[in-house]
C-alpha cells in the first residue's frame, strides 16, 4: 500500500465514506483509515428508515457496507484499523496507523462522535433492539407504545418533546431534582402531558435482555434507595456524546463542547484539513448530513489539492 497519499480520510462512517467515494471519483486515490469502530455509529442501529433513496429502508450495518463497496469500487483504499498519531506541524502531513507512518497532502477529519452511555450490560446488550441514542432515528417505531429517555439536558429534553409524537407515554428520568436543560425547554417538557418525569432516578438496569427486547427499565430513587419497574417498550439514552477528537487535540480548534470547528464549509484552522460529520456537528448529527459534509469535505479538499499543484 502506498504511504505517500494525496488525501487520506480518517473515520468511515457515512462522513468519511461519503467523503471517499467523492475522492476516489476525482481519482485522488484515497486512503481511508476506518478506525475501531468501522462504519461508525450506524453499525449500532437497526432499520434505518429516513436515509434518501431506500424506501423501504436499510439496515444500518448494510447501508455502511454499501457505502464502503461503492467507495472501493471507484478505486479508495480502505485501511483497517485505528490511527495512533496525526502530526499536522509538518507538510505533507503525517497519519500513524497500525505502525506505518502515511504522509497526505490533505486530511479529512471524519471521527464522528460517540453516545454517552450508561455503562449498563443490558444496555449494550439490547442497542438497537429497543434501546436507542437517536430519536429522530428511530421514534417511529415506537407508535402508541411506552417509551423511556434518560437525561436531564437539553438533547434529553428535545427527544422526550419530539418523542410523543410517536409514544403513548414517555417516562424522562433524570438522576437530579433539577434539569439542567434550558428554561424554556424545561417548559415545554413539564406542561407536555405524555411526559411523567421519574426524578433523582437512575437506571439499574433495562428488561429483558433474555427476551432480546425491552420490556422495562429498573428505577433507583436516589434519595430513598426505593426500587421499582417501570413497563416500557423502548429506551432512548440522550446523555450527551463526546466528539472523537483526541488525536487532534491541540492541533485543531474545537467550540467549548470539544467539537471540531469548520469555516466556510468544511475548512478546519490548518489549511489542507478539512472535518466533516459528527465530529463538527452536534446540531443534526444525522447520516444524510454527515454524509451531506463528507461530500463538501471531498470537494473543499479536491480544490485545495488543486491549487497546491
Ligand atoms: P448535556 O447538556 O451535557 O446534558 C447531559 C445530561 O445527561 C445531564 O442532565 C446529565 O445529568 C445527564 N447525564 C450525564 N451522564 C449521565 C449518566 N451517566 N447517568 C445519568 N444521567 C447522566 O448534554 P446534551 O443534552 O446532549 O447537550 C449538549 C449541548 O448541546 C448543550 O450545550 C446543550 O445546550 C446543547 N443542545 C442544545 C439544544 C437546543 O438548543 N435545541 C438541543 C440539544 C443540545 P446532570 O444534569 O446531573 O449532570
Amino acid at each position: 500500500m502506498d504511504t505517500a497519499r494525496d488525501v487520506i480520510i480518517i473515520g468511515s462512517g457515512p462522513a468519511g465514506l461519503t467523503a471517499a467515494v467523492y475522492t476516489a471519483r476525482a481519482n485522488l486515490k484515497p486512503l481511508v483509515i476506518e478506525g475501531l469502530l468501522a462504519g461508525g455509529q450506524l453499525m449500532m442501529t437497526t432499520t434505518v428508515e429516513n436515509f434518501p433513496g431506500f424506501r423501504d429502508g436499510i439496515m444500518g450495518p448494510d447501508l455502511m457496507a454499501e457505502m464502503r463497496a461503492q467507495a472501493e469500487r471507484f478505486g479508495a483504499e480502505i485501511l483497517q484499523g485505528d490511527v495512533t498519531r496525526i502530526d499536522l506541524g509538518v507538510r505533507p502531513f503525517r497519519v500513524e496507523a497500525e505502525g506505518v507512518t502515511y504522509t497526505a497532502h490533505a486530511l479529512i477529519v471524519a471521527t464522528g462522535a460517540s453516545a454517552k452511555l450508561l455503562g449498563l450490560p443490558a444496555e449494550r446488550a439490547l442497542m438497537g433492539h429497543g434501546v436507542s441514542t437517536c430519536a429522530t432515528c428511530d421514534g417511529f417505531f415506537f407508535r402508541g407504545k411506552p417509551i423511556a429517555v434518560v437525561g436531564g439536558g437539553d438533547s434529553a429534553l428535545e427527544e422526550a418533546i419530539f418523542l410523543t409524537r410517536f409514544a403513548s407515554k414517555v417516562t424522562l428520568v433524570h438522576r437530579r431534582d433539577a434539569f439542567r436543560a434550558s428554561k424554556i425547554m424545561q417548559d415545554k417538557a413539564l406542561s407536555n402531558p405524555k411526559i411523567e418525569v421519574a426524578w433523582t432516578s437512575t437506571v439499574e438496569t433495562i428488561n429483558d435482555t433474555s427476551k432480546g427486547e425491552v420490556t422495562g427499565i429498573v428505577l433507583r430513587d436516589v434519595r430513598t434507595d426505593a426500587v421499582r419497574e417501570v413497563a416500557v417498550d423502548g429506551v432512548f439514552v440522550a446523555i450527551g456524546h463526546t466528539p472523537n477528537t483526541a488525536l487532534v487535540a491541540g492541533q485543531l480548534d474545537t467550540d467549548e463542547n470539544g467539537y471540531l470547528v469548520t469555516r466556510d464549509g468544511t475548512k478546519t484552522n490548518v489549511p489542507g484539513v478539512f472535518a466533516c460529520g459528527d465530529v463538527q456537528d452536534h446540531t443534526y448529527r444525522q447520516a444524510i448530513t454527515a454524509a451531506g459534509s463528507g461530500c463538501m469535505a471531498a470537494l473543499d479538499a479536491e480544490r485545495y489539492l488543486e491549487r497546491l499543484q
